[in-house]
């Protein structure tokens, strides 16, 4: 079950028998919602749209299965506000639609989406609720009465135990981003949340992927749903040009930077598989002169939202980011994604390129590959069945050239602009004067060679693109080298850079696929950076992350972004908690209970049978070592 590959806004989809473009006017939209979809500049609905909004404007559940950037949002939002009751009572919490989503900022994102196709139903509230803010003003809303709840599991829990929220009422229920909801720990919530709404309500379900735990769910929860895919390919291959280049791990930085000095996008994001890659990359970035931002896991929501904000709006250009931290970015300039680090993953390969070509504009994704690393590029392809064309790194000389390039563009204007008397007096003297010189030493011809004034003028371009010369040529040599040395193979050089590089993998200098789950928090458990703790209460004494966290913020006064990854063992568990705690905080913690036991807390020692053996390196790394 596919439609054919295709992209935003959309081409035609097969079994259209008009051989029209179905329009949104085709799908039978209630007034309101076609007149927002006009207002949004919306006209030709992408295929997941064009496959579920019938369906589910005709009372059906369904399951939708497509990668980010296919348009899902308004696949289930447009439906969802249809089904609504603007006239029924949603006071007190009673709420008519519920919007599951992974993340505080998708949680925002879709609800933000759905806002905008509401704003021709007069009445019709839709807030959204997640973890690590506070909860009077989620209260409040909700008291007040909304239709729509967009909101992550965790804080849906929350508000349900505290009564503020009630699924009595609710006729539509979506869960986004299924398979990330479940990968995060949320299974449970998801499971109680169904159990608390009525027995007859509709469901959309969507998931980048299908894997059985997803599928339990759809048939367990969902009644009789069709199933909707969206080909693998769709949401990328026409929009996004996808290429590739060699490049030595020990390069990657100077190769980045030259990358970007030589990029037409209006923006770009830098991927990498880790956090402290990201804060790496990032810093030496802006110590080279780019201003880049870095958004991980460990950067603070507000923080990050600030970020997300300044790239909208092209205050910043350049964001290095973790999978997970740019999970869902939805920020139209993106014109170029690179991957820094080839993911392993063909999924995260393609959400990471779903970054750029969004909203029917086309983008480019650069992946760095070491040499040794062609067989993960293979995997990916055949996977995506698509080849990357492989490119080189611009070359300083490349680097200078593109931007002599821009200043030459922006000759013309200047010269409309007038105002150059000054400066073309300056010229004039100093022609004066080499020509001076040149009769001097009775030569007829100005200084080296020809035309004085192109020679000024080269000069001038050089010196406004950092070209001295000799340093100049020296890198470029030095990059000619190198692709040399990568074209020729495996020299000695690249054995020895892809050595560390493979050491670093083994010796968990980056112990990569923990620090990427580490990257995820529970939506409101913010991922762990900080001081590890170990607490008293384990698996014996029927402690749960959600009671942990539960007496942590509420007894012991934490926010939920304070608290991060959390494992438990068990008599004990080890929770990381991002901010310093002093002896008040420690006290009050210590008269929280979990699971009707005192939760006395303490600094983790790190018993030695519970760490991977690290002897060589002290633990001077801010972040506490992991458990296995
Ligand atoms: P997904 O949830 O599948 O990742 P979104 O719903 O976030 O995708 O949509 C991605 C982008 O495409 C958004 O910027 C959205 O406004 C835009 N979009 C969605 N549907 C359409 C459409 N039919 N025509 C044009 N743009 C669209
Ligand atoms: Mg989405």
């Amino acid at each position: 079950m596919s439609t054919p590959d295709s992209t935003l806004p959309t081409e035609p989809t097969s079994g259209q028998t008009t051989g029209q473009d179905p329009t949104f006017a085709d799908l039978g939209l209630p007034a309101p919602l076609q007149a927002a979809v006009d207002d949004l500049g919306f006209t030709t609905p992408s295929p997941i749209q064009a496959r579920a909004i019938p369906e589910l404007l005709a009372g059906r559940d369904i399951t939708g299965v497509a990668q980010t950037g296919t348009g899902k949002t308004a696949a289930f939002g447009i439906p969802l506000l249809a089904a609504l009751d603007p006239r029924a009572s949603v006071a007190g919490g009673h709420v008519q639609a519920l919007v599951l989503a992974p993340t505080r900022e998708l949680a925002l994102q879709v609800a933000e989406a759905v806002e905008s196709f509401a704003t021709h139903l007069p009445g019709v509230r839709v807030t959204s609720v997640y973890g690590g803010s506070p909860y009077q003003p989620q209260q409040r809303a909700l008291r007040d009465g909304v239709h729509v709840v967009v909101g992550t599991p965790g804080r849906v829990m929350d508000h349900l135990e505290r009564g503020t929220l009630s699924l009595d009422g609710v006729k539509f229920l979506v869960l986004d981003e299924a398979d990330e909801m479940l990968r995060m720990g949320f299974a449970e919530d998801v499971e109680t949340i169904f159990g608390q709404a009525p027995a007859k309500r509709q469901v959309a379900l969507f998931s980048a992927t299908m894997p059985p735990a997803i599928r339990a769910v759809a048939e367990t929860h969902l009644t009789d749903p069709v199933a909707i895919a969206v080909s693998r390919q769709s949401s990328t291959v026409s929009t996004v040009e996808q290429t590739y280049a060699v490049v030595p791990f020990r390069h990657k930085i100077g190769s980045l930077v030259r990358v970007l000095a030589t990029s037409d996008a209006d923006a770009t994001i830098v991927f990498t598989r880790t956090r402290k890659d990201a804060e790496e990359v990032g810093a030496a970035l802006v110590e080279r002169g780019t201003a880049a931002a870095t958004i991980s896991g460990d950067v603070a929501q507000k923080e990050r939202e600030k970020i997300v904000e300044r790239l909208k709006s092209g205050a910043l250009d350049v964001l290095v980011a973790t999978d997970v931290a740019a999970r869902g970015l939805d920020v139209d300039r993106i014109g170029l994604v690179v991957n820094f680090d080839i993911p392993r993953e063909p999924e995260a390969y393609v959400h990471r390129i779903g970054r750029t070509g969004r909203a029917g504009r086309t983008g480019r994704a650069l992946s760095f590959v070491t040499p040794h690393e062609r067989g993960k590029l293979k995997h990916i392809e055949r996977t995506i069945r698509t080849t990357l064309a492989e490119v080189e790194i611009p070359s300083p000389r490349d680097v200078s050239e593109h931007r002599a390039r821009r200043l030459l563009d922006a000759v013309g204007t200047r010269i409309e602009a007038g105002r150059l008397d000054l400066y073309t007096r300056m010229l004039q003297e100093r022609a004066g004067s080499a020509s001076d010189a040149a009769d001097a030493e009775g030569t007829s011809a100005p200084v080296e060679g020809g035309d004085d004034a192109l020679q000024v003028a080269a000069a001038l371009l050089a010196l406004a693109v950092g070209d001295d010369g000799p340093q100049q040529r020296a890198a470029q040599e030095e990059h000619e080298r190198e692709r040399a040395e990568a074209k020729g193979g495996r020299t000695r050089e690249t054995h020895r850079a892809e050595r560390t590089e493979r050491d670093g993998d083994r010796t968990g200098r980056h112990p990569r696929s923990d620090r990427d789950r580490d990257d995820r928090g529970r939506g409101i458990r913010r991922p762990a950076a900080g001081t590890r703790y170990r607490i008293s209460v384990g698996h014996t004494h029927g402690a749960q992350p959600r009671g942990i966290v539960g007496a942590l913020t509420h007894e012991g006064g934490l926010s939920g972004s304070d608290i991060g990854k959390i494992d438990i063992f068990g008599n004990f568990s080890l929770v990381d908690i991002t901010r310093p705690l002093d002896d008040a905080d420690m006290n009050r913690i210590g008269r929280a209970h979990v699971a009707g036991k005192a939760l006395r807390i303490s600094v983790d020692k790190g018993a030695p049978e519970r760490r991977a053996p690290r002897t060589e390196r002290p633990r001077t790394d801010r972040r506490p070592a992991r458990t296995a």
